[in-house]
């Protein structure tokens, strides 16, 4: 059994925001005594943590509200010895301490081991465990490979939550990656708008810093995680406006989870929203097998049909996600179902040779991840494919319909 690290940060880095954070179950107010008993077993585990603005759009009336199931531990994830701390591999693509690269043109510096609050369905539990050393607080070799690297466009903030650094750090990090001409996008992917949206709204410095460095031709993009609709709340849109203003781009990503928005009618209501106030729905993701995740997993070709159900119901704009797995191999989509078989496609690939390959699969209902589909009927990179360019000959006329007789 692993044990995580409890974050007992009671705020976060930017010091003078007011929002507190609880790092105990028993210190939940909407807890009878027996929950806290139950689920304080948990916590051994994989620690709980959530702001006191996060808990309060809890209905403490409902034992299924999605909000306190996405936050709250249940006594489940402890019950099967399921997956691993590690399903995607991330860990075999650290080139330096700190810094993934998997994909030619993206850069993955690791640069917080805290988050706003601890989402059940975490795909980092390993980040947080005792003795975890991928999260480099020095930033400089991390820094150093992709000022070498011109093929890195793109370098993506990530930990944890890069938001619990405190602004000042921050702002030396994006500095410096400014410094670098090849890295156009910055990306840095936060559930801080969920968790503590004031966090954003009230510090004036983090959003001077936004704009300064979210430039015309290069911007830097917020990667937010909204997972349920009720997370939009007044104070979440109050943070997106003060974004907006200042020149940042927002995407959302959400894997889809049991009892929390496994339908494709609230999907929808999410995907609607965040096209409404200008977040444009980016990737919805497999949940992870990670170790303790199965309870908040769905199979995938549920997985998949939720979504298409969503997609059928929204405007075009609202309909962009593409939903996606992130295996040890690649960026797959999930991209059709027929009544036998699977469709998938690398959206990525670690390899280059298998960006865009296609992957038909017998279908299986009980698949949970890529590796469960044991009966691929048919795969084909684009490298294979046939070019049907090549049969054209520029600027010749077409050929003439034979007139009948
Ligand atoms: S915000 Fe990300 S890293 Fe933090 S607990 Fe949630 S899934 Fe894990």
């Amino acid at each position: 059994m692993y044990h995580t690290l409890v974050q007992t940060d009671t705020r976060h880095g930017g010091d003078s925001m007011t929002t507190r954070y609880i790092t105990s179950v028993s210190q939940i107010p909407g807890l009878s005594t027996e929950e806290k008993k139950d689920i304080g077993k948990v916590e051994n585990w994989f620690s709980f943590k959530a702001s006191e603005y996060y808990l309060n759009l809890i209905d403490w009336s409902d034992p299924y509200d999605p909000i306190r199931r996405l936050i709250i531990p249940d006594p489940g994830e402890i019950e099967a010895e399921d997956g691993d701390l590690d399903p995607s591999g991330e860990s075999t693509y650290t080139v330096v301490p700190g810094l993934q690269h998997k994909y030619a043109r993206t850069g993955l510096l690791l640069v917080s081991d805290r988050c706003a609050g601890l989402c059940r369905y975490c795909f980092r539990k390993r980040l947080f465990v005792e003795g975890a050393d991928e999260i480099s607080p020095d930033v400089t070799a991390g820094i150093n490979y992709i000022r070498k690297h011109p093929e890195v466009t793109n370098v993506l903030l990530t930990g944890g939550d890069p938001l619990m650094l405190p602004t000042k750090k921050l702002r030396e990090i994006i500095a410096e990656i400014r410094t670098i001409d090849h890295v156009h996008i910055i990306r840095i992917g936060s559930k801080m708008l969920a968790y503590n949206p004031m966090r954003i709204s009230e510090d004036t410095e983090l959003l001077g810093l936004l704009r300064e460095y979210s430039l015309p031709e290069k911007r830097i993009y917020l990667m937010s995680q909204f997972t349920h609709p009720r997370e939009i709340t007044p104070e979440a849109e109050k943070a997106i406006s003060a974004l907006i203003d200042a020149g940042v781009m927002i995407l959302n990503q959400t894997p889809i989870l049991r009892g929390i928005n496994d339908s494709g009618d609230l999907l929808a209501e999410l995907f609607r929203k965040l096209s409404f106030i200008g977040v444009s729905p980016y990737y919805i993701f497999q949940c992870r097998p990670t170790h303790g995740n199965h309870i908040y997993s769905v199979p995938i070709e549920e997985s998949y049909r939720i979504f298409e159900e969503a997609r059928s119901q929204v405007s075009g704009i609202a309909k962009r996600a593409r939903f996606v797995m992130s295996h040890a191999t690649g960026k797959i989509e999930i991209a059709a179902c027929t009544k036998d078989y699977v469709v998938m496609k690398y959206h990525q690939a670690a390899d280059p040779e298998e960006m865009g390959k296609v992957v038909v699969c017998r279908r299986n209902p009980s698949a949970y991840w890529f590796d469960d589909y044991v009966s691929i009927v048919d795969e084909c990179p684009l490298s294979s494919m046939d070019d049907p360019r090549n049969d054209l000959v520029i600027g010749a006329p077409p050929e003439a319909d034979t007139p009948s007789e």
